[in-house]
């Protein structure tokens, strides 16, 4: 008996897997007529469909859906070991949006293979783990490995950062039971030549900031130097959260204590592949990169809070432009938080930075939508061997550990549901995935691989946990 190849994915899973790659299940927040448009619906029934065709023991498929919210996926596999607990295996079925136009031959919602990758929106980012996982259970019991019991979670609300999970999490609480291992296949990779685990998560702050100065949009002819205009209160604001040169957050409550271990990780790390957070950045020609050394990009990138401005509001585009003082402003902020500070305590502080004391008294309106980060609990013995003989046995190079400078919202809230969780955060996104750009690509082979390594991992829980 041999582990998944190449071959038997292409004959059992990738024909779905492009089918569903056509599917534009784009996440709620980017789409406020998802229930209408029923893409999501759609990407459900197909991976639930396919989930149904397996050849597994003993398991059941159902989407379990509440009103007013996405569905979420679950296969419930029966355990083939004399164990108790049960291992969830997580991942996400809702898409970003494209974001752009994509290269020459490369569609979003049209899936093309080149060699042994392919380029569509949300197979790497996450659907794969929907075939990786089943694919990865189903090979076991071929194969007579036995395993605990499996739940297989797949949730559509991850890219709008899972307001919908918790909810499904309560509903579900019971029939999970007592919930051992956690096994993540949303997250990133170094390199493709080995499996990486993931050791820290940044959480994610959404603020929408708005400033009012008028009733409607003047002449700025007659009111300006008279009405203060929304920009310039704004960005007098943005100037408490951020250090307009150096980019640094300025709220002491946003900032985190990186422990000692994950700045050492962070220099072996850099000394062994070099600037792995600089080089894979499509910079333009000659853009000097923040931070003075490899190791501060790559601390920067995984510990520090950071704002970026992903929207505007009540700003015309470029051909509009006339000469007004325009009544509003609004941005978005996205603000990236270190894995140990609370998501809803940050988004509390931002908002009162950002509301006191108001220049010229204008109106500024805040809502938020905070993600908390994740720092990894300390690997059990059996889960730390297991995971060195998973990536040797299946890559042929030890584990990588590594923080990640993204958010999963869900590592957080199963972390304060099941304090004894032992969790495996891994994945495919690794040079060249483009998650959430343009071009995003899923490498076949890597994909393989960690499903396999999944297969070891499972096998291992078992072991150490039979009666
Ligand atoms: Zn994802």
């Amino acid at each position: 008996m041999s582990p998944i190849s190449l071959e038997s994915f292409e004959r059992d899973a990738l024909p779905t897997l492009l089918a569903y790659g056509e599917i534009p299940a784009i996440s709620p927040a980017y789409d406020e007529h998802w229930r209408e448009h029923g893409e999501i619906e759609r990407a459900t029934q197909l991976l639930a469909q396919w989930a149904r065709d397996r050849a597994l023991a003993d398991f059941s498929v159902y989407v379990q859906t509440i009103e007013g919210r996405t569905p979420v996926l679950i296969v419930d596999v029966a355990a083939t070991a004399p164990t108790i607990g049960t291992v969830v295996l997580y991942g996400h079925l809702d898409k970003q949006p494209p974001l752009g136009d994509w290269s020459e031959g490369l569609a979003p919602f049209s899936p093309t293979r080149r060699g042994d990758q392919l380029f569509a929106r949300g197979l790497a980012d996450d659907g794969y783990a929907t075939f990786a996982t089943l694919s990865a259970l189903e090979d076991m019991e071929r194969q007579g490995m036995a395993h605990a019991r499996c739940v297989v979670l797949i949730e559509a609300s991850e890219e709008s950062g899972s307001p919908d999970l918790l909810a499904h999490l309560d509903l579900l609480a019971t029939q999970l039971g007592d919930v051992e291992l956690l096994i993540c296949l949303d997250s990133g990779a170094i390199t493709y030549d080995r499996l990486w685990v993931t050791t820290s998560l940044r959480g994610n702050l959404i603020a929408h900031v708005r400033v009012d100065v008028l009733e409607r949009g003047q002449h700025s002819g007659s009111s300006s130097g008279v009405v203060p205009s929304s920009f310039r209160i704004l960005r007098q604001l943005l100037d408490r959260v951020e250090d307009a040169a150096t980019g640094r957050v300025l709220i002491p409550e946003l900032h985190g204590e990186i422990p000692e271990s994950h700045r050492v990780a962070a220099a072996a790390m850099t000394a062994e592949f070099g600037d792995v957070a600089g080089d894979e950045q499509p910079t333009i020609s000659g853009l000097e990169l923040m931070g003075d050394t490899p190791t501060d990009r790559l601390l920067q990138r995984t510990w520090s809070p950071t704002l970026s401005i992903t929207g505007a509001g009540g700003v015309p585009s470029v051909e509009n432009a006339g000469n007004v003082l325009r009544p509003f402003t609004e941005l978005v902020l996205s603000l990236r938080l270190p894995p140990n500070v609370n998501g809803d305590d940050a988004a509390k502080v931002l908002t009162r930075v950002l509301t006191s004391d108001v220049p010229s008294n204008a109106r500024v309106t805040v809502t938020t939508s905070p993600a908390t980060g994740w720092l990894a609990p300390p690997l059990a013995p059996w889960l730390e061997s297991a995971l060195e003989e998973a990536s040797v046995a299946t890559f042929g190079k030890s584990v990588g550990y590594c923080g990640e400078g993204g958010t999963i919202p869900f590592l957080a809230q199963l972390g304060e549901r099941y304090p004894a969780v032992q969790f495996v955060a891994t994945g495919v996104l690794g040079p060249g995935s483009n998650a959430h750009g343009i071009d995003e690509m899923l490498d076949l082979p890597t994909m393989i691989n960690v499903a396999n390594a999944v297969s070891h991992i499972l096998s291992a829980h078992a072991a150490a946990t039979s009666r």
